[in-house]
């Protein structure tokens, strides 16, 4: 009798096997079809896109161990917990680790027990790791976080550079880089720098329609962060802010205000950093106030909001840190906080990099970028995806902008005005002074000043008004402020842009908030993609006592809930009531490896629910 050679498992079967899943994501599909069959490629998708699945289910339906290289040592550790229970061989290696567990790692790898291992830059290139893992059969290598390699990017990694030898030492083995945030340029830099030239591109579409967004400027961020939160108690969540101070006293105030808040930054010792993680991983319903120094790392799916007290470093940034909200597909909310000072502070930040200028300017882009996109008058999805290249992206329909679309006014003659004041004052004053100028204030004023033509053009138009103006000039690169110690003068931007306005080619339009329209959203909560609540009111004993159980599974595991069971996979089981493995197994989220370890224990609490 001849056997067969053994086949290759087929990625749909091992989707549903081992993940529980029944059918591939957007480019998910064709993403592990060109990989299980030796293809390298850059791989595009939103923070929540399911990324993961493109390098894990070829790494278990190839030869050999998948070699994933990471940054984030706190992620590497709760991917390998999540892939152990579904069955899936792990292991991670990386600094935060004894030597006793690099040594099994290393042993386990080396007799062929891996499936997947997670690797930090620095320990694939330390050493003679390369060398060990050139003599063990290799199913692929996912580089994730890919955008690390480019000083185009917001999170450049020194030591990802040198990853380029990949494709010098494994020219046969399939590389696949993935990243959530890239525009074009950066994505020509990856390539480049990781020898993807002529491998494929996979750009996902990077919608992500659970979530809704809104952007405010800034009143007084304290009171403005209580009001947000009041009718979301309860809910887990993200407040981004720019220091370390503000993070502290952020903590502080919604602490004292009753909210179950926690700061987080690099300041703090390592076993408080990690006590905070704890926390919010476990429990449900804390807010961590923190710096961006939190978040690369958190996979946590039921994150129901992210705020940015302070705004974020660029468009990718902020799609990235948004993202964190909502994996599980369920609602959840992207609130943002801007103000005209947060710029100038963002471009004196980077003046104090002194990087070299072509890289400077490129990012001076990138902010103006993200604050154009705050003052916008269409809908904030639709623009980040168009800045990310969707040229097609359709409005969301959810974001403050598609709800209450703000009344635009032409000011290309305003605007008009503004400009020819500063070129004729040859950007010798600052903000107040040039404000009345143009309305004609007569203090401080020399003759010569007050002879100029247009001296008091626009007496009929609020301080406040041309102070916005200003604003949105800045925003858009019409305007720059030069630093003149400490007193900021203003000055015209990019000529060609400016012409344009002066000769009437390029409109300006200020917009004007509707009156009344209401910054807490917790009324209207009704959003295109994700479901409402993840139980109605007959399953919800059932879901708390699955809840339950899991709390106390993943407690003695030592493992966070969510690796165990998503909420969304226990909303399903509360709703559905299986009453056998079969019915259990077909439910989202169940794969074989989990039906086989808690399908009783989940079959005995549906049935005592009866
Ligand atoms: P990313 O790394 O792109 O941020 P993940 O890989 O963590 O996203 O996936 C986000 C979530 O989506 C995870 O909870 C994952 O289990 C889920 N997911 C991914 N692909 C699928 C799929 N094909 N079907 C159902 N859920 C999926
Ligand atoms: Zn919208």
């Amino acid at each position: 009798m001849t056997t067969a050679p053994a086949m290759a498992p087929d990625p749909l079967e091992v989707l549903a096997e081992v993940f529980g899943y029944g059918s591939f994501r957007g480019p998910q599909a064709e993403i592990v079809g060109h990989v299980v069959g030796g293809g390298s490629a850059l791989v595009l998708m939103p923070t929540g896109g399911g990324k993961s699945l493109c390098y894990q289910i070829p790494a278990l339906c190839r030869p050999g161990t998948g070699v994933v290289i990471s940054p984030l040592i706190a992620l590497m550790d709760d991917q390998v917990a999540a892939l152990r229970q579904a069955g899936v061989r792990a292991a991670a290696l990386h600094s935060a680790q004894g030597p006793e567990q690099a040594q099994a790692a290393w042993k386990a790898l080396r007799s062929g027990e891996l499936d997947l291992v997670y690797l930090s830059p620095e320990r694939l290139l330390a050493g003679d790791c390369l060398d060990r893992l050139a003599e063990l059969p290799i199913a692929l290598f996912a580089i994730d976080e890919a955008h690390c390699v480019s000083q185009w990017g917001h999170d450049f990694r020194p030591e990802y550079l040198q990853l380029a030898v990949l494709a010098e030492r494994f020219p046969t083995i399939p590389r696949l880089a993935l990243t959530a945030t890239a525009d074009g340029r950066t994505r020509e830099d990856i390539r480049q720098r990781l020898r993807l030239q002529d491998d494929r591109v996979f750009l996902a579409s990077f919608d992500r329609p659970n979530i809704t967004y809104l952007v405010r400027e800034k009143e007084g961020p304290g009171a403005q962060l209580q009001a947000f939160l009041a009718p979301r108690k309860g809910e887990a969540g993200i407040v981004y802010a720019r220091s370390r101070q503000r993070v502290d006293r952020l903590a502080q105030e919604l602490a004292a205000a009753g909210f179950d808040a926690l700061a987080y930054h690099a300041g703090l010792d390592p076993q408080r950093r990690s006590a905070v993680l704890e926390r919010f991983r476990r429990d449900s319903g804390v807010i961590v106030v923190a710096t961006i120094a939190f978040g690369m790392g958190i996979d946590k799916p039921d994150v129901r909001f992210v705020i940015h007290a302070d705004p974020p470093a660029a468009i990718e940034a902020y799609w990235q840190e948004v993202g964190r909200a909502g994996r599980d597909g369920r609602p959840a909310e992207g609130i943002t906080l801007y103000g005209a000072s947060d710029l100038a502070w963002a471009l004196e930040r980077l003046r104090r990099r002194e990087l070299p200028e072509a890289i400077a300017q490129t990012q001076a882009h990138k902010i103006r970028q993200m604050y154009a996109m705050f003052e916008g008058t269409v809908c904030r999805a639709a623009a980040v995806r168009r800045y990310f290249g969707e040229i097609d992206a359709d409005p969301c329909g959810q974001c403050d902008l598609c709800l209450h679309p703000p009344q635009s006014i032409d000011a290309t003659q305003m605007a008009q005005k503004l400009l020819s004041a500063v070129h004729r004052l040859g950007g010798r004053l600052g903000r107040g002074r040039l404000i009345d100028h143009l309305r004609g204030v007569t203090k401080a004023v020399n003759e010569h000043e007050a002879a100029m033509s247009t001296f008091g053009v626009g007496r009929d138009v609020s301080a406040a008004a041309w102070r916005d103006l200003l604003d949105q000039l800045m925003f858009e690169g019409l305007l720059v402020e030069h630093a003149n110690d400490g007193r900021p003068l203003v000055g015209l931007g990019e000529p060609v842009e400016v012409r344009a306005v002066y000769r009437g080619d390029r409109r300006v339009d200020t917009r004007r908030a509707p009156p009344g329209q209401e910054a807490t959203g917790g009324s209207a909560r009704r959003r295109r993609g994700g479901d409402a609540d993840p139980v109605d009111g007959a399953n919800q004993g059932l879901f708390d006592a699955l809840r339950g159980w899991r709390r106390a599974e993943a407690a003695r595991q030592h493992v966070p809930p969510y690796v165990i069971f998503h909420d969304q996979t226990l909303a399903d089981i509360a709703a559905s009531r299986p009453t056998s493995r079969d019915a259990l197994s077909a439910i989202g989220g169940v794969g074989r490896g989990k039906l086989d370890r808690y399908g009783d224990s989940v079959l005995e609490i549906v049935r005592a629910s009866g």
